[in-house]
Order: C-alpha cells, then structure tokens, then sequence
C-alpha cells in the first residue's frame, strides 16, 4: 500500500493525524506528511483518505 499527499492541495488542517498519528503528522510547513508508509495497523487508511477536506490523500494498493 502506498500512501501519497499531494501537498499543493493540503491545508495542514490535521484531520488525518487526528484519525491515524501513526501514519500522517503535519510538519512545521503545514503540510501532512507521510510519517511510516505502508503500515495502517489501527485505522483504515481509506476512511482517514475520505475525511480529508482537500482531497489531498490518495491511497494506492
Ligand atoms: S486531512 Fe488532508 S488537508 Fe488536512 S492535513 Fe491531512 S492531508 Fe492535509
């Protein structure tokens, strides 16, 4: 699983490190980043991809 965030289209508004921490963490830029790729253990990372209001995160398998 590949996890992408296109940072021109993120807000840093912290939705996704609010539902998985472990995977998303938004850096000093405002921009989400992808903290541990390809691990999802407590989440579903497609659900945390939905919630995003920019439409930021693409999910691919
Ligand atoms: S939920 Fe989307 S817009 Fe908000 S910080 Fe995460 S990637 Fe950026």
């Amino acid at each position: 699983m590949q996890i992408k965030i296109d940072e021109e289209l993120c807000t840093g508004c912290g939705v996704c490190e609010s539902m998985c921490p472990e995977v998303f963490k938004v850096g000093d830029d405002d921009k989400a980043k992808v903290i541990t790729p390809n691990e999802c253990k407590d989440c579903d990372c497609n659900e945390v991809a939905d919630s995003c209001p920019a439409e930021a995160i693409t999910i691919e398998e």
